[in-house]
């Protein structure tokens, strides 16, 4: 676990090149534009970076979540935004995998690990984010047909996505009443509201969805009715290994843009990594990069080990989020004045960090989990 292998190296410098090939030329511009490009997504699929983890049977490469983190840790190099569409991209491929039918996976695995379709996730509404088990989206059953009302909120790739899975309530009151379902675009009733201006990550466009009266086939229902929390909850265990790996790329590259800034840049006759208070600075920040790094491996490693995995995942994606916030933040510090300008990545960077606290169960919620686990593991009930 400690060295890459020869496979995994090799599909290391791939990421890496195609990423930089495919979104180094826009990714100053699409951050001011707030640009998302399919076109960009499509060449990531063509090098085979859309479906790490989806088997091969389905269109994936069929590779571990130590392979997908590595993977992500390259794209976020070069832009988190990138990294998180790709991330958000396999939230229906784990939930096809684990719980679709053979025609659902059939029709939509290969086109989401392909890069033929973009998938999407909408579990979060407008009153219910963290407590998502409050949701109000509800499907009827008509005949052969369920029909969706309500507002999704905050949906990556809403109004570009071709699929999404829609978490909507078929029965009573909190998590049992939830179930799962794929909407397809173009489904009349299935509508999308305001774009989101965000502080960062702008290159990934976050929609409202509204559905209203929106039928679809009672085919595209995800395992049971009533399975929609679990379906849910257990994407999200695995997301937050993606959202972990995103944040560690995201800080290693503000770390070598910082670490090389201070190699070059001279103050007092002195190149300023030779200062003690810049030298420790860009030290505790190399710190922070390699624990995550190990937890968010551990994390991607149980996983692939069919072993218990929630909790280590809870921390890596703590740890690995709360080191991107802290390494962008002291990168800026370390460029000074130029930090803070748009000629340097460190401004991008320390902007696309902060939602990493947010996204896929905020940072307090994932303590909630880990304090949960250590509540059973230590006997308290
Ligand atoms: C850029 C972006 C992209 C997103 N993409 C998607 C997507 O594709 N699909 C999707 O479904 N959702 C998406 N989300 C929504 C995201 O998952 C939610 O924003 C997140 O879960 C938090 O919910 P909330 O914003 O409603 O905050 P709230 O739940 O209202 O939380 C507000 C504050 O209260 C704290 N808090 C809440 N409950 C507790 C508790 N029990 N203990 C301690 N503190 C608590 C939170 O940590 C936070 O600090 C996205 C959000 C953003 C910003």
């Amino acid at each position: 676990m400690f060295t890459l292998s020869e496979d995994q190296r090799a599909l290391v410098e791939a990421a890496r090149a195609a990423s930089i090939a495919a979104i180094g030329p826009t990714v100053k511009q699409d951050d001011e534009t707030e640009t998302f490009r399919p076109e960009i997504f499509r060449k990531l699929g063509e090098a085979g970076l859309c479906g790490i983890p989806t088997a091969e049977a389905w269109g994936g490469l069929g590779l571990g979540y130590v392979e997908y983190a590595l993977v992500l840790e390259e794209i976020a190099r070069v832009a988190p935004s990138w990294a998180v569409c790709i991330a958000v991209n396999g939230l229906p491929q784990i939930i096809l995998t684990k719980f679709g039918t053979d025609a659902q996976r059939q029709r939509f695995l290969p086109g989401l690990a392909s890069a033929e379709l973009l998938g999407a996730f909408a579990l979060s509404e407008p009153g219910s984010g963290s407590d998502a088990a409050s949701l109000r989206t509800t499907a009827v059953r008509e005949g052969n047909q369920y029909v969706l009302n309500g507002t999704k909120f905050w949906i990556t790739h809403g109004g570009y996505a071709d699929v999404y899975v829609v978490m909507a309530r078929t029965g009573g009151p909190g998590p049992k009443g939830v179930s799962a379902f794929l909407v397809e675009k173009g489904t009349p009733g299935l509508g999308y509201g305001k774009k989101e201006e965000k502080m960062g990550l702008r290159a990934s466009p976050t929609v409202e969805l509204v559905l209203e009266n929106a039928r679809i086939p009672a085919e595209n229902l995800l395992g049971a009715e009533g399975d929609g929390f679990r379906v849910a909850m257990s994407a999200l265990d695995s997301g937050r290994i993606t959202i972990g790996a995103t944040s560690v790329g995201l800080a290693q590259a503000a770390l070598d843009c910082a670490a090389a800034y201070a190699c070059e840049r001279k103050q007092f006759d002195t190149q300023i990594i030779d200062f003690q208070g810049v030298g420790f600075m860009l030290a505790d920040m190399a710190c922070k990069v390699e624990t995550a790094r190990l937890l968010v491996h551990k994390a991607a490693w149980l996983r692939d080990q069919d072993a218990p995995y929630a909790h280590i995942a809870a921390m890596a994606k703590c740890v690995a989020t709360d080191a991107g916030m802290s390494v962008a933040t002291d990168a800026v510090q370390v460029l000074g004045g130029y930090g803070y300008t748009r000629e340097y990545p460190v401004e991008r960077l320390m902007r696309d960090a902060k939602v990493m606290q947010i996204v896929e169960g905020t940072n307090q919620v994932q303590r909630v989990v880990i304090a949960r686990h250590l509540k059973r593991a230590y006997g308290g009930g």
